[in-house]
């Protein structure tokens, strides 16, 4: 195991930030290269209490010499997020000095150019050197893990069309409650990964064996125990070992058994008022079109003082704010629907 650590000069004198990466050098050059990183937005910790109980099996697995491919971990991969704060809350989905999302803004370019990457950083501000950095080291690997969460949430999965259905391994291995197959347009880290392979001869190539990019959504914001780290982590190494990263006799992993559908097909329920939320339904469960979701209490006390929200069409909970307040076309859930929505969606990511 080598430990290291990217240094990123701050934009002010006398800053600077430490990226830690953890490397294990595998024995086989023909196994496939990992690379997983977690917390690129700061407060998003599941996947840092993931890779925590990883590293145990992987320092085993190093120890026993049967680590086949090379592996590289960042288990907090933002650390000039996780040091914003504003009023006493930790402010990791977004820069403050620009209002960037940290997973937006990622460049798009081929593999053929990976090196421009990382060449004259110093004209650059600390979080492109940072992203740059991240995708650099990412384009090294064949396998790339973005470990992230959202409110409140089951654990779920953007997965690009290009690596779908192979992808259903890791869904099966992490248990996964559905799957979001994305279209592959925007600047996120797992998309640009995408990109880079697919237009790495110059022309698209639309399916990529053998690679996957991918974001995990490892349940909600506060979903960091010790159990469901370690049952994650667990979960994380039979992919390793099914896909010969690590030499160890390998499960049949059954087929996805959940709901893998399009972004096209994603609800997003949003407060169409501002107002107190009383939610009637939750994550997990699955509603038909017309079943009322949440009350908005938007006068309180009159009579007409709310307004009904209901599920546009069939489909399974995937997400639900944890905020009780709603401001006008604030968001309240993500549910899966059957078929595609009726709403026009802009290309690219579900959300800001
Ligand atoms: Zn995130």
């Amino acid at each position: 195991m080598d430990i290291s650590e990217i240094i990123l000069d701050g934009d002010t004198p006398g800053s600077a930030w430490k990226l830690p990466v953890i490397r294990f050098a595998g024995k086989d050059p023909a196994a496939p290269k990992v690379y997983i990183q977690a917390a690129l937005h700061a407060g998003e910790l599941p996947g840092t209490a993931l890779l925590h109980f990883l590293l145990h099996h992987l320092r085993k697995a190093a120890a026993d010499g049967t680590i086949a491919g090379d592996i590289t971990i960042v288990p907090h991969a933002n650390p000039i997020g996780l040091a914003q704060a504003h009023f006493g809350e930790l402010q990791g989905r977004f820069d403050l000095g620009t209002r960037t999302n940290f997973n937006r803004d990622f460049p798009l370019i081929t593999l053929a150019d990976r090196d421009t990457l990382v060449a004259d950083l110093e004209r650059l501000t600390a979080i492109d050197r940072l992203k740059r950095q991240l995708l650099h080291m990412a384009l090294g690997a064949d396998l790339v893990l973005d470990l992230h969460c959202d409110d409140e949430s089951l654990q779920y999965a953007y997965i690009g069309d290009s690596f779908w259905p192979e992808a259903q391994d890791l869904a099966t291995a992490l248990d996964m409650q559905a799957v979001l197959l994305s279209d592959g347009e925007s600047s996120a880290f797992e998309e640009a990964v995408a990109y880079a392979w697919k237009y790495a001869d110059g022309e698209k190539t639309p399916m990529l064996p053998g690679k996957l990019s991918v974001t995990v959504e490892l349940r909600g914001l506060r979903d960091v125990y010790p159990e469901i780290a370690e049952r994650d982590a667990a979960g994380l190494l039979r992919f390793l070992i099914g896909r010969g990263i690590i030499d160890a006799p390998s499960e049949t992993l059954p087929a996805f058994s959940g709901p893998a559908v399009p972004l096209d097909n994603v609800e997003m329920i949003r407060a169409p008022q501002a107002g107190a939320v009383l939610f009637h339904r939750n994550i997990g469960e699955t509603v038909e079109a017309g079943e009322l979701l949440a009350t908005l209490i938007t006068r309180p006390g009159m009579e007409d003082g709310t307004i009904e929200i209901r599920a546009p069409q069939s489909g399974l909970i995937l997400t639900r704010a944890s905020a009780r307040f709603a401001r006008r076309r604030g968001d309240l859930m993500k549910i899966a629907g059957f078929a595609p929505t009726a709403v026009t969606r802009k290309p690219g990511t579900l959300e800001d």
